[in-house]
């Protein structure tokens, strides 16, 4: 038997849909509120996490467009010598432009590990001449072709729960293992 505690240490760096809160087309009322400071609400980036086994070397689970926002406000992802990155891959759940986009914005002559599957990562390179910024040097991505994905089960022992502009819940484990049943 092992007895030794996995963990998992998630940051959710961020948690809007695509185009961020408040999207900068949008008046509706909730991103007009958050704007003029009328709402209790507090602006939110484009949906990103970071994980980490260790704290110390992290990976980015899809790169926003926000994705320098989003690094610079979680001092775990900063460099660490002049020419650093703890940020040691990226993985991409799909090809959406909301999820693909901060690839092109993390291009200053720092290599890259992204893990995608092929038919994303084709997505993203096959004909996108913005990519060829990312091939600036060789090996500046280094693409893993995952076969498929693999799942793997986290019980997490509780979580802390933003919701509907603003609003925080406590969720313990029971919530939670009550939430995954539903
Ligand atoms: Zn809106």
């Amino acid at each position: 038997m092992c007895h030794h505690r996995s963990i998992v240490l998630i940051r959710v760096l961020g948690s809007s849909a695509g185009g961020g809160f408040p999207q900068w087309n949008c008046g509706c009322p909730n991103c007009r509120g958050v704007r003029e400071g009328t709402i209790s609400a507090a602006p939110r980036t484009q949906e990103s996490v970071a994980i980490s086994a260790d704290g110390d070397d992290w990976f980015l689970l899809n790169a926003s467009p926000d994705v320098h926002r989003q690094i610079e406000a979680f001092p775990r992802l900063h460099p660490r010598g002049p020419r650093h990155s703890p940020i040691r891959g990226i993985l991409l759940s799909n090809g959406d432009l909301d999820h693909c986009l901060g690839l092109l914005l993390l291009r200053e002559f720092h290599p890259l590990v992204v893990y995608a599957t092929d038919q994303v990562r084709r997505g993203f390179t096959e004909g996108n001449v913005l990519y060829r910024t990312l091939e600036r040097f060789p090996e500046q991505a280094i693409n893993f072709t995952l076969a498929d994905f693999s799942f793997w089960r986290i019980a997490a022992r509780d979580a802390r729960f933003v919701a509907g502009f603003g609003r925080i819940y406590n969720l313990s484990a029971a919530d939670l293992s009550a939430a995954a049943k539903t």
